[in-house]
């Protein structure tokens, strides 16, 4: 049998999705994490949590608790909301729910790219549309890219590139693409930018957020949607009985009473001390997240200079942003380490 035959066809030619992570290093600044790992307090608060949960029992299906404070928080009905295992997993659902084999998943470029992979993964053709040439989107060519799409994707902010596109062109796609727009706000904490007061009136708008980045949570894995509650419905039909776990569940919660603003403001500070201190050395583009998206003059010598330092970050060799790197903001200590190698020049 071969197997590669046996593969959905638009799943034989998907190269799996690459983290570019280095496997030893020092500093670890390639994932966009938060450089600060949840406060102590709430560490043994959830380690009271473990000492409390009954280990052979399924957690709680729907995550009601977390629902509940979420939909308090950002003052919607918990109909509107569906928890995944990552935001990740909510692309995955979307896509699943809403396209037959052959529908059109339109998406950026560059972008995230699960969105293209999930797409293609679940049997649906994908369109990417270049960003234009001051990084923002194309409205016009999206809106034609749109036509007889079920989806369009947009990261705001966006990443690899980390800035915000314009709200006026986003909110006109909203208007007449005539398919679902899904506003991936994973960084949104940091640009504090946010299209939800629009999701009353616009029942195509799709809201994705997560706990993985100003969170500090990337390890337990947990996102979030908020949408017309007749898209949450048709989400949980394909949705896995029991997606979120109940470590999850109970670190989500217990996050949730911690203020993670004064952390927010210091590392939106050091990002945009670090852009300042880099944007007349190197092209580099100003930021709305927690990472920096700049271009080495030598694309090869950076490689090398960060991996004998052992930071480990993100460098493109491929595509438009071929020569390009993206840097996540860390503690001020791996901050100045990745300053001193590009204040050499590289
Ligand atoms: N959306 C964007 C724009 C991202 O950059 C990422 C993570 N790199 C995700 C979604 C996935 O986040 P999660 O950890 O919630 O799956």
């Amino acid at each position: 049998m071969n197997i590669l035959k046996m593969q959905r066809k638009t799943v034989r030619d998907l190269t799996p999705y690459d983290p570019g992570i280095m496997e030893k290093f020092r500093y670890k600044l390639d994932a966009n994490e938060n450089g600060y790992d949840i406060p102590a307090r709430a560490k043994k608060m959830i380690l009271n949590r473990i000492d409390k949960t009954a280990f052979n029992r399924y957690p709680d299906p729907g995550a009601r608790v977390l629902k509940k404070m979420l939909a308090k928080k950002h003052g919607v009905k918990e109909g509107n909301l569906v928890i995944g295992n990552g935001s990740d997993e909510l692309i995955h659902y979307l896509i699943q729910a809403f396209t037959d084999t052959g529908d059109k998943v339109v998406s950026l470029t560059p972008s995230f790219d699960m969105y293209r992979i999930l797409a293609l993964a679940n049997g649906a053709k994908e369109a990417c549309v270049p960003l234009d040439g001051t990084l923002d989107l194309d409205e016009k060519a999206v809106l034609k890219a749109a036509k007889g799409a079920k989806f369009i994707f947009i990261a705001y902010p966006n990443n690899p590139t980390g800035n915000c596109f314009s709200e006026d062109r986003i909110m006109r796609i909203i208007r007449r693409a005539g398919c679902f727009v899904v506003l991936d706000e994973a960084y949104h904490e940091f640009s504090k930018k946010s299209f939800l007061p629009m999701l009353e009136n616009n029942k195509n708008l799709i809201i994705l957020r997560t706990f993985s980045k100003a969170y500090s949570m990337a390890a337990l894995r947990l996102g979030y949607m908020m949408a017309h509650k007749s898209v949450a419905e048709a989400v949980n039909k394909v949705r896995l009985p029991y997606n979120i776990n109940a470590l999850t569940q109970a670190c989500a919660e217990i996050m949730l009473g911690f203020d993670i603003n004064k952390t927010v403001e210091g590392i939106t500070a050091d990002r945009d001390r670090m852009y300042n201190a880099l944007k007349g050395l190197y092209p580099a583009v100003k930021s709305d997240a927690n990472f920096l998206l700049l271009k080495p003059a030598d694309i090869k010598k950076a490689k090398n200079m960060f991996e004998k330092s052992g930071i480990s970050i993100r460098m493109f060799n491929s595509g438009v942003l071929s020569g390009w790197m993206r840097v996540t903001i860390g503690t001020p200590k791996e901050n100045e380490a990745v300053l001193k190698i590009l204040s050499r020049g590289v």
